[in-house]
């Protein structure tokens, strides 16, 4: 492009002068803005002339990111590289705002000279982010879902145990429950670290969702680290055990290795069962106590096995 008439510049100058966006020039050798938009005291409040070095630039940074920006900065200018960074622009009257700086980096013979560029308002689109992060976290803590399994959670559980209960008290029916723990799982922990016994889990939950999956009015949830509930309306003891009998030996037969168990080489689980027609006089809390109790029995009867109460 050759040299711009004075009209060309007028021009120019007006659309570079009226966009949101704002221009700027910083002379690379002597560290020195050549330009910055007028623009600039709309959106920080501090006078255009008072940019007058790459020191002032930075000093404007948040504290939190000034000293990441200024290095990025720095090393893709000397390099040559073009880049951009977000980071919170510090307001004449001491607040911040969110800005993204896209930088371009002009070279001759191969040194860097000079760098343009223009900041952006990015306070709105930062605020919708900061809006739906919360939200995500809102959805995630009111999902059914057990985000590493995939099956239900604690909070599905005490929701559909709500029900079964109230819908096996007034119809008179057997409401059976069944609890899992992974035998020996800190032993696999240590023995394979924390990431593959979240895939052990999954595995498990896998085999037990095989299994529990075969009625549709059963539910299986994980209910806390390793371990798991079986919930299965109008079902009588004899059912519930064969049913969680079978759980056991899907588990076993998935054949994970597990050197330290001290029960078996490979992952099994231990059950405790209870089942119930529960009266007026009976709570859920103690019903879901006694299913506990049982399985603690089975972990000193040796774990892999199963124990269960008939109170129905
Ligand atoms: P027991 O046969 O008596 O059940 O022995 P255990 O080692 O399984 O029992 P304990 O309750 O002492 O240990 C359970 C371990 O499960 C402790 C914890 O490190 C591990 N754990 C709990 N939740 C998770 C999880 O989400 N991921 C992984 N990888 N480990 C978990
Ligand atoms: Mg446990
Ligand atoms: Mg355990």
């Amino acid at each position: 492009m050759g040299h711009l008439t004075q009209e060309q510049y007028g021009l120019y100058k007006t659309l570079l002068e009226s966009t949101k966006a704002i221009p700027w020039k910083l002379n690379w050798i002597t560290k020195e803005f050549e330009y910055i938009g007028p623009q600039i005291e709309t959106l920080l409040g501090w006078q255009q002339d008072s940019w007058k070095t790459a020191q002032d630039w930075i000093d404007r940074i948040h504290l939190d990111e000034r000293q990441a920006t200024a290095n990025l900065c720095i090393s893709q200018s000397d390099c040559g590289i073009d880049h951009e960074a977000d980071y919170r622009a510090l307001t004449a009257s001491g607040g911040y705002v969110w800005v993204r700086d896209v930088v371009h980096i002009i070279r001759e013979n191969g040194v860097t000279t000079a760098l343009v560029g223009f900041i952006f308002d990015i306070s709105e689109r930062k605020k919708m982010e900061d809006v739906l992060l919360r939200l995500n976290k809102q959805l995630e803590a009111l999902s059914f879902h057990d985000s590493l399994t995939g099956i239900a959670n604690r909070r599905m559980y005490d929701e559909s145990i709500r029900v079964a209960w109230a819908q096996a008290q007034q119809y008179r029916t057997p409401l059976s429950l069944a609890i899992f723990d992974v035998d020996h799982f800190k032993n696999y922990n240590d023995e394979y670290g924390h990431a593959a016994g979240d895939d052990c889990l999954c595995k498990v939950a896998e085999a037990l969702n095989s299994c529990a999956a075969m009625r549709s009015t059963d539910l299986l949830a994980r209910y806390g680290g390793e371990e798991f509930v079986l919930i299965m309306p109008t079902t009588r003891g004899e059912e519930a055990v064969e049913i969680a009998e079978t759980c056991r030996r899907l588990v076993a037969n998935q054949r994970i290795p597990h050197p330290k168990s001290e029960v078996a080489d490979i992952v099994t689980v231990s059950i405790g069962i209870n089942t119930i027609v529960p009266s007026e006089n009976d709570t859920l809390a103690a019903f879901f106590e006694t299913a506990d109790q049982k399985l603690y029995q089975a972990k000193r009867k040796g774990r892999n096995r199963l124990e269960f109460v008939d109170a129905s």
